[in-house]
C-alpha cells in the first residue's frame, strides 16, 4: 500500500478529529442545554432517507431499516422521548417527500445548490471518496492525473461532475450506481472506479469483491440532516439535538459501532495479520498436512510400536519354547543330545581334574513293544524310564531319542550297579513292563586337550552297539572297541576299485570214501597296495555291514566259474564252494544271477553254496523259498559254521540243505575237548540220518583226520591237508596222489 503503519494511523485520527470538530456546532453551548419547544416538533418525526445507500441507511435483508444514519435518527428521537419513523425510498423520492412536507428530515451531502432548498444542520459526517482498483500497484492513485486510464464513475455523481469540470486525463465510463462501477473493475470494463468510499467500501465487502482502495480518501463532503425551508423551528431544534448527542457520547458509541464501514481503514496489524494470513495460508495448509501427516504417521508408529511389542512379546515367549525345545527332548524333557553335551562340557569345564564317568543306555525292545502292543507303549515305556533315570542320584540325566539315554557319575560305575539300580517295573498305566536295555560305559575317561564331552558319548555309544552287537547288558568302553581306521579306507577303496585288487584261493576238500580231492572252498584275499594281504575275516563282515557283498559273491561265482572253465576241471566233475553272505540271499537280482551262471556256465552241481547258519534263522519261509529255486537250478547248498549258531540240525533239514560244514572251533580240538568229540560224533551220525553229507572244517593233524574217518565223516578240510591255494597250485595239488595221507586214517577205520 505504500504506507506505514505509524502514518496511517495518524491520519486516521485526524480525520475524526475533523469530523467531530466540524459536527460541534458554535451556537451551542455544550454544558447548559435548553431543550427546545417541543411543541414544534412533529409527533412522529418522520426522516425519509435511501433505501440503498449503505452504510448510512438502506433496508437490510428483512425490509428493515438499517444504518448509520438511521442510528443517528433513532438516537436523536430517543433522547427526547419520541418516535422517529424511518421511510427509506429512492434516493430523489426521499427528497422530494421532504420538500414537499410529507417527510420531516432527510440526510444530505451539503451543496450550495441544496442550501438553496434545505436548512441544513452542522454535518454529522464527511463522505471522502477513493479510487478502487483490481491490483493495488498498477494503479495511479492522485485524482489529478488518471491519464490513460478508463474510470468509472457513477452516473451524475458528484465525482463525475467534478472530473469533467477539472478533466485529469481518464476516460470517464458513467455507470448506474456505485455496485456497477466496481463491477466495470472487476470485469475489466475499466481500469478503476472512482467513487464514494463509504458505500465502496461496503459494496466490496459484501459482494466479496476482489477489489482494493488503492488512494487515501480525497474529496471530502459535508453530510448533514436537512430540513425543509421555513421551518426553522425544526431545524434549530434538530441542530440542538446533534450537538448533544456529540456532548453526551452517543455519537461517537454510535460512530464506533459504523466505524469498519464507514472509514478507510488503513492497513492495520489486523489486516497485516490477514495479508500475513493468504501468506502463511498455504504454509498453514502445507504445515497442518504436515502436522497431520506426522501425526497420522506417530499414530502408525505408536500402533506399529504396539503391534511391535506384542509380536516381541510373542516371540520372546515363542524364543522360550523355542530354547526349551532346542535343548529338551520333548518326549521325556530330559536334556537333549546337544544340551547333554554341553551341560557336561560345563562340569568338566568347572572340575577340570574331574574324570567324567557316563553312561549311555538303549532301550533295545522297543520294536517289539510297538508290534507287540502299540507305539504309545514304547512312547510310555521311555517316559517312565526317563523318570526313573532322574529319580536316581546322577549328574545328569539326557534322552537323545528312540531309546538312548544317558547319565553322567561322579564315581566310576559297575555295570551290574546299572542294571540292578535300573530294573524294576516300570508302571505304564495299564500294564507294568521291565525296561529291557544294553549300557555302554566310558569310566573315568581320560581325554585330550581338544576332545569334548562329544568325545565322551561317542566312546558311549561304541559301547553300547558293541554290547548290542555281542548280546551282552553292558559293555565298558576301552580302546580296543574302537574299528580300525584302516576299515575305512578299505570300505572307500572297494567302492573305488570294486574287486579290482582281489583273487580267489582254493582251499582243497578230501573225499574220504574215494581218497580223491574232487572239490575246493573257494577263499576270497584282497592284495590292498598299502594294506598288504587283507584277510575275508577282516574286511567281509565290514562289506556285510555296508550291504556291499552281493558284489563279491558275483565276482567269485564269475571267477570260480572261469576256472572250472580255464582248468577243464569242471569235466571231471570237480566242484567249488563258494561262501555266501546271509544278506546275499535277500538280494533277488544275485539269486538270479546264480541260477542263470548255473544253467549257462556250469554242469548242475559243481557249484555249491556254502551259507552259515545264522542265515536261515531270519524270515526262514523266504529263505526256504529262494533256496529251493536255487536247489531247483543245480545249486547244493552247504550249512558253513555249523554248531557255532543255535539252530538245531533237525531244524536246519527242513531247508533244501545237503551237507553240514563241522565248525573247525569243535573240530580244531575234539580230541581233546570231550563235548566237541561228541558233537563232532552225534552231528555226523544224525546227519547221516537226515541224509546229510558232512564236511569237517579246520583239520590241522593226522590224528583229528583219522578221528574223522572213524566216524564216517564224508570230508576233510584243513591244514593238514593243504592251505587255500592259489590256482596253479591247486592243480600240482590235485596230481598228488592222496592214498598216503589216508592210509593211516583207512587204518585205523579198519
Ligand atoms: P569260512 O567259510 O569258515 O572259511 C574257512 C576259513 O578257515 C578260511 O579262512 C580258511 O583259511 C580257514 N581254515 C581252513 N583250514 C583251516 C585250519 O585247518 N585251521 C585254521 N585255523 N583255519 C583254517 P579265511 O580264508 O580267512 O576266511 C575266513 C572267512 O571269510 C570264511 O570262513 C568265510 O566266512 C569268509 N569268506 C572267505 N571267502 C569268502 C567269500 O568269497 N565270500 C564270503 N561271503 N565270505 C568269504
Ligand atoms: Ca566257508
Ligand atoms: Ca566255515
Amino acid at each position: 500500500m505504500g504506507f506505514t503503519q505509524g502514518v496511517r494511523s495518524q491520519r486516521s485520527s485526524r480525520l475524526f478529529l475533523l469530523v467531530a470538530c466540524l459536527m460541534v456546532p458554535s451556537s451551542v453551548p455544550l454544558a447548559a442545554q435548553v431543550p427546545p419547544p417541543l411543541e414544534s416538533v412533529p409527533e412522529p418525526l418522520v426522516f425519509a432517507g435511501s433505501d440503498d445507500y449503505p452504510p448510512f441507511q438502506w433496508h437490510d435483508d428483512n425490509g428493515m431499516p438499517k444504518g448509520f444514519v438511521i442510528d443517528l435518527q433513532e438516537a436523536i428521537a430517543h433522547q427526547q422521548g419520541l418516535k422517529a419513523e424511518h421511510r427509506l425510498m429512492a434516493w430523489d423520492q426521499a427528497v422530494e417527500a421532504v420538500e414537499a412536507g410529507e417527510a420531516d428530515v432527510v440526510a444530505l451531502f451539503v451543496s450550495e445548490e441544496r442550501e438553496e432548498r434545505f436548512d441544513f444542520t452542522s454535518p454529522i459526517y464527511h463522505v471522502a471518496h477513493g479510487i478502487y482498483a483490481l491490483s493495488p500497484d498498477s494503479i495511479q492513485k492522485d485524482p489529478s492525473d488518471l491519464s490513460g486510464m478508463r474510470v468509472a464513475v457513477v452516473e451524475g455523481s458528484y465525482a463525475q461532475n467534478r472530473l469533467r469540470e477539472n478533466p485529469s486525463g481518464g476516460e470517464l465510463r458513467p455507470q448506474e450506481d456505485i455496485r456497477s462501477a466496481l463491477l466495470a473493475v472487476a470485469e475489466g470494463r475499466a481500469d478503476l472506479a472512482l467513487v464514494a468510499a463509504h458505500t465502496a467500501r461496503h459494496v466490496i465487502g459484501q459482494s466479496s469483491l476482489d477489489i482494493h482502495q488503492v488512494s487515501r480518501p480525497f474529496w471530502p463532503k459535508a453530510y448533514a440532516f436537512a430540513v425543509r425551508q421555513g421551518r426553522d423551528d425544526l431545524h434549530a431544534w434538530l441542530e440542538e439535538q446533534v450537538g448533544l448527542l456529540q456532548a453526551n457520547g452517543t455519537y461517537f458509541e454510535i460512530h464506533a459501532d459504523w466505524l469498519s464501514e464507514l472509514e478507510w481503514q488503513p492497513p492495520t496489524w489486523r489486516d497485516n495479520l490477514r495479508t500475513l494470513a493468504w501468506i502463511a495460508l498455504p504454509l498453514l495448509v502445507l504445515g497442518g498436512g504436515g502436522y497431520l501427516w506426522s501425526w497420522s504417521l506417530r499414530r502408525q508408529v505408536t500402533r506399529k510400536t504396539r503391534l511391535l511389542s506384542r509380536e516381541l512379546e510373542s516371540r520372546r515367549s515363542l524364543q522360550g519354547e523355542l530354547e526349551y525345545r532346542l535343548k529338551h527332548h520333548m518326549l521325556t524333557g530330559l536334556f537333549n543330545r546337544s544340551a547333554f553335551i554341553s551341560k557336561l562340557d560345563g562340569l568338566v569345564e568347572a572340575d577340570p581334574d574331574w574324570s567324567p564317568t557316563i553312561a549311555l543306555i538303549q532301550l533295545v525292545n522297543l520294536e517289539q513293544l510297538i508290534t507287540a502292543f502299540s507305539y504309545q507303549v514304547a512312547l510310555e515305556l521311555q517316559r517312565a524310564f526317563g523318570r526313573l533315570l532322574e529319580a536316581q542320584d546322577f549328574l545328569l540325566v539326557g534322552h537323545f531319542g528312540s531309546g538312548l539315554f544317558a547319565i553322567a557319575t561322579s564315581k566310576p560305575l559297575e555295570g551290574n550297579d546299572i542294571v540292578v539300580r535300573l530294573t524294576e517295573p516300570l508302571n505304564l498305566g495299564s500294564l507294568d513292563l521291565d525296561p529291557v536295555y544294553v549300557v555302554g560305559i566310558v569310566n573315568e575317561a581320560s581325554l585330550e586337550e581338544d576332545d569334548g564331552a562329544d568325545e565322551l558319548i561317542r566312546r558311549g555309544i561304541l559301547a553300547v552297539a558293541m554290547a548290542r552287537d555281542a548280546h551282552r547288558r553292558w559293555v565298558i568302553y576301552s580302546t580296543d572297541l574302537e574299528p580300525d581306521i584302516d576299515d575305512l579306507l578299505l570300505l572307500q577303496d572297494f567302492h573305488r576299485h570294486g574287486t579290482r585288487d582281489m583273487f580267489l584261493e582254493y582251499q582243497p576238500q578230501l573225499e574220504i570214501e574215494t581218497g580223491r580231492v574232487r572239490a575246493a572252498e573257494a577263499l576270497i584275499r584282497w592284495q590292498h597296495p598299502t594294506l598288504g594281504l587283507i584277510s575275508p575275516g577282516r574286511f567281509i563282515p565290514m562289506l556285510e555291514q555296508a550291504g556291499l557283498t552281493h558284489w563279491i559273491t558275483r565276482w567269485v561265482i564269475e571267477e570260480a566259474s572261469e576256472m572250472l572253465r580255464r582248468t577243464a576241471l569242471v569235466a571231471s566233475g570237480f566242484r567249488v564252494s563258494i561262501n555266501l553272505a546271509p544278506q546275499d540271499l535277500m538280494e533277488p537280482d544275485l539269486v538270479d544271477f546264480i541260477a542263470q551262471s548255473l544253467a549257462a556256465t556250469m554242469p548242475a552241481r559243481s557249484l555249491w553254496l556254502e551259507i552259515t547258519e545264522t542265515g536261515f534263522i531270519h524270515d526262514p519261509s523266504r529263505i526256504r523259498d529262494v533256496l529251493s529255486d536255487l536247489h531247483v537250478a543245480g545249486a547244493r547248498i552247504s550249512v558253513d559254521d555249523f554248531g557255532t549258531g543255535y539252530a538245531s540240525l533237525s531244524y536246519m533239514s527242513e531247508f533244501p540243505v545237503d551237507e553240514v560244514k563241522l565248525d573247525r572251533t569243535f573240530v580244531g580240538d575234539m580230541l581233546t575237548n570231550d563235548r566237541h568229540y561228541l558233537i563232532v560224533r552225534s552231528t555226523i551220525a544224525l546227519a547221516h540220518e537226515l541224509g546229510l553229507t558232512v564236511t569237517a572244517e579246520g583239520v590241522e593233524d593226522e590224528e583229528t583226520l583219522q578221528a574223522l574217518v572213524a566216524m564216517n565223516c564224508n570230508n576233510v578240510q584243513g591244514f593238514y591237508l593243504s592251505r587255500p591255494l592259489r590256482e596253479e597250485s591247486l592243480l600240482a595239488f590235485l596230481d598228488r596222489d592222496m592214498a598216503e595221507m589216508l592210509s593211516g586214517a583207512t587204518h585205523s577205520k579198519e
